[in-house]
């Protein structure tokens, strides 16, 4: 359907394995996360395959504000806008990305605040 590359996110979007994907449309798909750090941990990824922040480029950089917004609409969804909650990136090694596909962890649903350990 979007992309060849097979890893699980892009397996995740085509439908080609189990995933409960909350949110899907030309550009970005969101499903929950398997492994759930908080009440609402939800990943937003684009349907067109990049590795992480590290390969954004001029040419796919909307992609990155389409991501942001529809977390935005997701968490009103959620009703956790008003409360508060966190949207963040890993990249790479020491920013801690275990799967090679961009994506953001919108977390919420409780107090985040003293929460720095993000890492499974
Ligand atoms: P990273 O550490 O790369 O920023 O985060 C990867 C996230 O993907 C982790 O929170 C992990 O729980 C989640 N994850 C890994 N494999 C799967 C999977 O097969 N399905 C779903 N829904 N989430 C996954």
């Amino acid at each position: 359907m979007f992309m060849k590359k097979k890893n699980i996110f892009s397996q995740i979007i085509n439908k080609e394995i189990k995933s409960n994907i909350i949110f899907q449309d030309i550009d970005v798909t969101a499903f929950n996360d398997i492994n759930p750090l908080v009440p609402i941990h939800i990943l937003i990824v684009p349907n067109v395959y990049i590795s992480g922040m590290d390969k954004l480029s001029k040419d796919n950089i909307y992609i990155l504000g389409k991501m942001l917004f529809v977390s935005s609409i997701i968490a009103k969804k959620k009703k956790i806008s008003s409360n508060g909650y966190r949207v963040i990136v890993n990249c790479n090694k020491h920013g801690g990305q275990k799967i090679d596909y961009l994506h953001l962890h919108l977390l919420g649903g409780c107090d985040l605040g003293k929460m720095i350990n993000l890492s499974n």
